[in-house]
């Protein structure tokens, strides 16, 4: 029997970028110790208090079917927050709760896009994005952000190809390069989206882990309420990855449609994960500032070390649990450096090329160890970096 063109094709075909993951990942099942740089999930677990409300929940029987688009104490608590950081009046109807920030993905491209629409994105990308976007029936097309503009995208590269495109996603702070998108290059977005009739899907995942800068999220640009559907989730915020508890954050008749998707897909998220979520936000900006600060101070120990040499250059990674690392003065793909890091140190990176053409000659590194870990595994990875830029 012959499965879908759609559900073969997900990947696209070409490698899918995580040969030095799999291959740090075989290591390990061999024994061989390895520092893993790679993955973007936090070294703690889900605070206890959470988990201890999600089994309250759970035995006072919030276990049946919740409502599809989300509990209404949860979906209050999301519309009050983005009301307090965003300034833009937002209700319980412009909020649906999706399980987790990916099917939050899926789900706007099914409702902006038609099957064969031009979904745009930016490159460097967040690995799932291409896959989501052909999920969803659409044709995925990358605008890439170039390394000279800090991956800050050029409005004008986005308008060069929006004629005929249906959404844009964009995704500040950003995963793989840690920038956060300036108020100017937001408006640039908007102006884009204004001018050409875009969607825009903004995924702000990591908006509570911002180093510099200030996160801005553009739904809060004159105009854009009405066409901007963002992404929210408890994953990174609160340290929820494994609780698949996320939002969606649109106009009221979008939210509609999203939830009669959600009936026929997801049949929402469950009740004591909601609860649980609740719990966790009631917590403040405190908890939030807790869980990202093993980040802010490992960047600010990157940043330290990074002073000291001049072969590897940090972009300004102001945001999220990532660094992105410039090792073209190396001669190396990112690729053959992250191997060759892999295979002389057992240190684990990811290629920039995993996440797109723009980030060749990069690497990302996940500040996902501990500070004595990470603080060696970085002044290893600078003088492998020196001698090799010296050889090229
Ligand atoms: N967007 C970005 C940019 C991400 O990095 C991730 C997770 N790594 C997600 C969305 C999805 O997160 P989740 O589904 O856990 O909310």
């Amino acid at each position: 029997m012959q499965a879908s063109h759609r559900i073969t094709h997900i990947l696209g075909g070409g490698s899918d970028g995580w040969g030095v993951f799999s291959k740090a990942r075989r290591m390990i099942a061999d024994g061989i110790p390895v520092t893993e740089l790679t993955i973007g999930e936090h070294d703690i677990r889900t605070a206890a208090p959470i988990l201890q409300d999600m089994h309250r929940a759970a035995i006072e029987g919030h276990t049946g079917y919740a409502a599809v688009p989300g509990t209404a104490s949860l979906r209050d608590r999301v519309a009050a927050r983005v009301t307090r950081r965003t300034g833009v009046p937002t209700a319980r109807e412009n909020v649906m709760i999706t399980p987790g920030g990916q099917a939050g993905l899926y789900a706007t491209h099914v409702a902006c896009c038609d099957v064969g629409d031009t979904a745009l994105f930016i490159d460097p990308y967040y690995a799932t994005y291409p896959g989501t976007i052909r999920g969803a029936g659409a044709e995925p097309l990358a605008v890439a952000a170039r390394p000279e503009d800090g991956f800050q995208p050029r409005a004008a590269d986005i308008a060069a190809v929006a004629d005929g495109a249906t959404s844009l996603l964009i995704n500040s702070p950003n995963n793989p390069t840690g920038v956060v998108y300036t108020r100017e290059t937001l408006e640039g977005i908007a102006r884009v989206c204004t001018d050409h009739d875009l969607w825009l899907i903004s995924d702000e995942v990591y908006d509570t882990q911002v180093w510099a800068g200030e996160h801005i999220s553009p739904r809060a640009l004159p105009g854009m309420a009405e066409r901007t559907l963002v992404i929210g989730s408890m994953s990174k915020s609160h340290a929820m990855t494994g609780s698949r508890c996320g939002w969606v954050v649109g106009p009221a008749d979008m939210i509609e449609h999203l939830t009669n998707l959600a009936t026929h897909t997801t049949y929402g998220v469950p009740g004591f994960i909601q609860d649980a979520a609740v719990f966790a936000l009631d917590q403040g900006a405190a908890f939030e500032a807790e869980i990202g600060e093993p980040f802010r101070r490992r960047r600010a120990m990157a940043q330290e070390i990074l002073a000291g040499q001049n072969a590897v250059t940090l972009v300004p990674s102001d945001g999220a649990m990532y660094l992105m690392l410039d090792v073209r003065s190396t001669g190396l793909s990112g690729e053959d450096f992250a191997d060759a890091l892999l295979d002389a140190h057992r240190i684990a990176v990811m290629p920039g090329e995993s996440f797109g053409k723009a980030a060749a000659g990069h690497l990302r590194v996940a500040m996902t160890v501990d500070d004595t870990r990470f603080a060696e595994a970085l002044r290893t990875l600078c003088d492998f970096a020196r001698e090799k830029a010296q050889l090229a």
